[in-house]
């Protein structure tokens, strides 16, 4: 099933100010969000400068996409407003000067009690057949014209105040006359650590299409992948149910890294269910400088199984506080499988946990080699088995250096999945 045109949106925000940097569109978003309440989407949002062809252009392009195109701004008084006259162009209609426009404008001078100019009947040129969208919040009216792809295309005033007054006086009663997406919408989310965006796409394959539904949507931010999928269906139980079961087609592949539903904090997250495990566990830390510690302590409660981490940063201070032998240190060097291995035997010991997991890397900028690279960080995971036997193993990455700061969060996350799932490795 593919989304239909008529319930598309494109929204086409001008202003060379935008360009410039100067001012974010904050148009685009507003409407993105108002079309998501009436069951449309946003499909593109263009933001061009205040240029007659431009404008133009991009209006043909949106309007060859979707069923209603939004454009703002540049509907000012002065030379450099273009926007109706890039608008009319893109529709094929002369500008006309409106008599119910004029009205319009001269009203609220007016009531403002500042003189009318002659540059102000611009603002009353609307294309021939448009209809006016009044504004009562400035002196731009807006308008309404048919592209000859058949879109609709309403103009309304830039500043975001008078958009936003607009959208609800006038647009949003034109729109619940004119229902689309009578399908029901429903979500389910499914989260997953430590897998990255390629792995997920390449596995998931036909059913991350566009058109798909579900219709799959994925962020990946700091280790976290989260999957959201979309069904649509006439009946909204069934659209509940096509997005739950894909949702649990995905754990289902990725077993090993699906975390479940929404996960707002890693952290809290992990140390819940810590605490619903009931194993107790430590951490030894350099390179993460405690923020594994931090990151956990964000569940309420973890205190119950959360003895503390060990933040070794320099090497005398793992040997004294972990116990990591000197020999280790001299042959393989802090960022290495035995370190890892050996101070994460060193928090279990000296904590007297169930599990323990160290991290210890380099985050850059500086200190990487040619064998140990900027990014490269060992994960040291021990556990005491039924036996009173501590069993140590290690796993590294290589993250690509992207700076310390990212480096140092993969790693805290990593760390965390570690906790999580101690066997994964
Ligand atoms: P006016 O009649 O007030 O001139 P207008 O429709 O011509 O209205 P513009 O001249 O394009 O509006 O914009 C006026 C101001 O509104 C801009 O300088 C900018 O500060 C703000 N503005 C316009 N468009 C946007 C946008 N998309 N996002 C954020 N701010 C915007
Ligand atoms: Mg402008």
């Amino acid at each position: 099933m593919s989304l239909d045109r008529a319930e598309q949106v494109a929204v086409v925000s001008v202003g060379d100010e935008l360009l410039a940097g100067a001012h974010p569109d904050l148009n685009g978003p507003f409407l993105a969000g108002q079309m998501a309440l009436h069951g449309r989407s946003v499909r593109r949002v263009l933001v061009v400068g205040d240029d007659e062809a431009d404008i133009a252009g991009a209006v043909d392009l949106a309007a060859r996409e979707a069923g209603l195109v939004f454009v703002t701004g540049g509907l000012g008084p002065t030379l450099d407003d273009v926007t109706r006259h890039g608008v009319a162009r893109s529709v094929g209609a002369p500008l006309v000067e409106s008599a119910e426009a004029w009205a319009e404008v001269r009203g609220w001078f007016e009531r403002a009690g500042r003189e009318i100019l002659d540059s102000n009947r611009r603002q009353a040129l609307l294309p021939e057949g448009a209809e006016r969208v009044p504004n009562a919040f400035g002196t731009a009216p807006g308008f309404r014209a048919i592209h000859p792809s058949g879109a609709a295309v309403i103009v309304l005033p830039g500043p975001p105040r008078e958009l936003q007054g607009v959208f609800v006086a006038e647009v949003e009663p034109w729109l619940r006359e004119r229902p689309v997406g009578t399908l029901a919408r429903a979500r389910a989310v499914a989260c997953f650590a430590d897998l990255p965006e390629s792995t997920f796409a390449e596995r998931v394959g036909d059913w991350m299409a566009r058109d798909a539904n579900p219709l799959i949507g994925v962020t990946a931010k700091e280790g976290i992948l989260t999957a959201r999928c979309v069904g649509r269906d006439e009946d909204p139980a069934e659209a509940l149910r096509l997005a739950e079961a894909r949702a649990a087609e995905l754990a289902a592949l990725f077993p090993d890294q699906h975390l479940g539903g929404e996960v707002e904090d890693f952290g809290a997250f992990v140390g819940a269910q810590l605490v619903a495990r009931g194993e107790t566990f430590a951490v030894a830390e350099s390179c993460t400088g405690g923020a594994v510690a931090g990151a956990v302590t964000a569940a309420p409660g973890v205190s119950a199984v959360f003895r503390g981490s060990f933040v070794t940063y320099a090497d005398d201070w793992k040997e004294s506080a972990l116990g990591v032998p000197g020999s280790i240190l001299q042959e393989h060097g802090a960022v290495s499988r035995a370190c890892a291995e050996a101070m994460a035997r060193g928090a279990l010991l000296e904590a007297d946990v169930q599990l323990a997991v160290s991290v210890t890397g380099i985050a850059g900028p500086d200190g990487g080699t040619d064998d140990k690279p900027v990014g490269l960080v060992w994960f040291g995971v021990a556990r005491r088995g039924a036996d009173g036997q501590v069993t140590t193993r290690a796993v590294e990455r290589r993250w690509p250096p992207l700076g310390r700061a990212r480096v140092r969060r993969w790693a805290r996350n990593k760390a965390l999945s570690l906790l999580l799932r101690p066997d994964a490795i």
